[in-house]
C-alpha cells in the first residue's frame, strides 16, 4: 500500500508502484584513475603485481533530480505524454 504521488491516492495493496522519472540533468564526468602503464621487471614482493585502481575515463550522462513513485494509471498516462513530447521533438526537427 503507498500513496500515489502525483494523483495523491491511496494505492491498495498488491498493486504494482512504478518510479518515474520527472527531472534529470545532464553530468560529465571526471577522469578517474591512472592510465595503466605496462609493468616492467620484477614484481615487488610475493610475486603478486600491485593492483592499480581501475581507470575511468569519464564521460557525459545524465542524473536524475526528481523521480516519484505513482499508480499504474499516472505511470501509464505520464508514458503517453513522454511519447507524445518525443513524437513532438521529432516532427519539429522533421519540419526544420
Ligand atoms: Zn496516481
Amino acid at each position: 500500500m503507498y500513496r500515489c504521488q502525483l494523483c495523491q491516492t491511496v494505492v491498495p495493496a498488491k498493486q504494482r508502484s512504478t518510479k518515474i522519472v520527472l527531472k534529470t540533468r545532464p553530468r560529465t564526468y571526471n577522469q578517474r584513475g591512472e592510465i595503466a602503464r605496462e609493468f616492467r621487471g620484477r614484481f615487488p614482493r610475493r610475486g603478486m603485481p600491485r593492483k592499480q585502481p581501475e581507470y575511468d575515463k569519464g564521460g557525459v550522462g545524465s542524473e536524475i533530480v526528481q523521480e516519484a513513485m505513482v499508480c499504474p494509471k499516472c505511470a501509464e498516462k505520464f508514458a503517453a505524454e513522454q511519447q507524445a513530447a518525443a513524437a513532438a521533438v521529432v516532427t519539429s526537427e522533421v519540419s526544420m
